[in-house]
């Protein structure tokens, strides 16, 4: 009695791997693989967004700019300075009724270099850094960096830059101090064992052969770059240079379970909605996918998702179809559904007591939903309705995809924010929903891949519906 009762009645939070089969493993380690190649081109937004607008013109999406008109079906793209990206496809019902929109961001927590950049000491040349998002900054010295990236000439020519990535490539790195002599530096608290000042790059040692000059080792350096780009020192005061981890995206455990790799925040669901996308048909609702920019900082600035961009993204649509009027891009936000899709943090066995156990996200227990993110008393959040969440459990039920209900961390432990406030304040109903990660922000991020491929079948269904 009681076993059937509890069986009815208890929210089971499975672990997904008890109930795959053989073909959905070989499905689930195939999307994860796919994945993981991604990722290995797309370390960065532009590079991200320059894959995406790749995989986009090879399943039929075209530059809204080439429409003059649009009908239902059409499949389009608009790509904002080469950082963020929104796609539609045009639905079957007007657009009045609302869009189903699915937002990403694809920047991540990174170093990036400072407007004067090189200098020298003591022989060495270096870059110096400014990071970019939240990052614990020990994390960050002794492994091997890649540096990405454009410098744009006064002419306008724009050089891109990738170095540490190809096997014969030389990597970069961040020194940090012998344990022999680091006395003082292990008395202090942690997030002062590394000083944002002193993440400089080591990026040379070979002075240039000329006795007469001074600064040998930094003079070395920008001939070197002199030759293989064509740039003087000034020209790195309009680059935008990011050092990222020079890691592949790899397999982990023996089981091969999970994916650690480099921004898995949030390319993880960047790149599942965005497989997802390019498989679509046709749908009934206007179907929005967002890769947004500059999420890590707080979503500011033109590729940030609080510009009007978007807005106008979606002007033209309504100027395209040939049914704009006063106030109709309101009433389609205030119409539209959203699931804001980025990560959760994943509940760590080894600091759970940061985490409620029965609110935290589990890895390999499917999708995540979080009703509401925020910080002390869910001060900043926007808190999805409760009409809301049961449409979206009833898409998930409907589709036979695991799902769990989660929060991030105990209460006022700490918090953290997504871009779904944005959509919501315009009148949109949003949750996120995405995948949890362990080691949040770190160099070496970790999913597991049943709950990278459930986030590509919710993000499918949800379209769909
Ligand atoms: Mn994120
Ligand atoms: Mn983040």
């Amino acid at each position: 009695m009681g076993e059937e009762l509890q069986e009815k009645l208890f929210n089971k939070k499975e672990n997904g791997w008890e109930s795959v089969n053989q073909s959905e493993k070989k499905e689930i380690f195939e999307l994860s693989k796919n994945y993981m190649d991604f990722l290995n081109n797309a370390k960065t937004e532009r590079e991200f967004i320059k894959q995406a607008r790749k995989l986009a013109n090879e399943n039929g999406y075209k530059d809204i700019i080439e429409f003059e008109t649009l009908k239902p079906g059409d499949r389009i793209y608009f790509v904002n300075r080469d950082k963020s990206m929104y796609l539609a496809i045009i639905g079957e019902d007007t657009i009045e009724n609302g869009m189903h929109i699915i937002g990403s961001h694809v920047d991540s927590p990174r170093l990036d270099l400072k407007p004067n950049p090189l200098y020298e000491d003591s022989g060495f040349a270096y870059f110096k850094t400014h990071y970019y998002g939240g990052i614990k900054k020990y994390q960050w010295t002794t492994i091997p960096l890649s540096l990405h990236g454009v410098i744009v000439k006064t002419n306008g020519e724009k050089i891109e830059v990738n170095v540490g990535e190809n096997e014969n490539d030389p990597v970069f790195t961040i020194t940090d101090l012998l344990p022999h002599l680091a006395q003082e530096q292990m008395e202090k608290k942690l997030k002062e064992g590394i000083n944002g000042e002193d993440l400089n790059l080591l990026i040379g040692s070979i002075p240039y052969t000329d006795e007469k000059v001074r600064e040998k080792v930094k003079l070395n350096i920008l001939n070197i770059l002199y030759q293989k780009y064509g740039i003087i020192e000034m020209d790195l005061a309009s680059s935008e240079l990011e050092l990222v981890p020079a890691f592949r995206a790899r397999s982990l455990g023996f089981d091969e379970s999970m994916v650690v790799a480099y921004g898995q925040d949030d390319k993880v669901c960047a790149y599942t909605s965005l497989a997802a996308m390019m498989e679509l048909k046709q749908v009934k609702n206007t179907a929005i996918c967002i890769l947004s920019d500059k999420e890590e900082i707080g979503s500011m600035g033109n590729t940030g998702m609080e510009s009007h961009m978007f807005d106008f993204f979606i002007s033209e649509i309504l100027n395209k179809l040939g049914i704009n009027k006063p106030n109709l891009l309101d009433k389609v936000f205030c119409f539209s559904k959203m699931l804001s899709s980025d990560v959760d943090a994943g509940f760590d066995p080894i600091y759970s007591s940061v985490s409620d156990k029965t609110n935290a996200g589990f890895l390999g227990k499917g999708i995540a939903l979080e009703k509401y993110t925020g910080a002390r008393g869910k001060s900043g959040a926007s808190d999805a309705n409760a009409e809301y969440v049961a449409w979206v459990r009833n898409v998930l039920e409907k589709n036979n995809i695991k799902y769990q209900l989660t929060e991030l961390g105990k209460v006022d432990i700490g918090g953290g924010g997504t871009i779904a406030y944005i959509l919501a304040n315009k009148g949109t109903d949003v949750i996120d929903c995405g995948v949890p990660v362990l080691s949040m922000h770190a160099p070496y991020e970790v999913t597991s891949k049943y709950d990278i491929y459930s986030a590509y079948k919710t993000y499918k269904a949800f379209w769909e519906e």
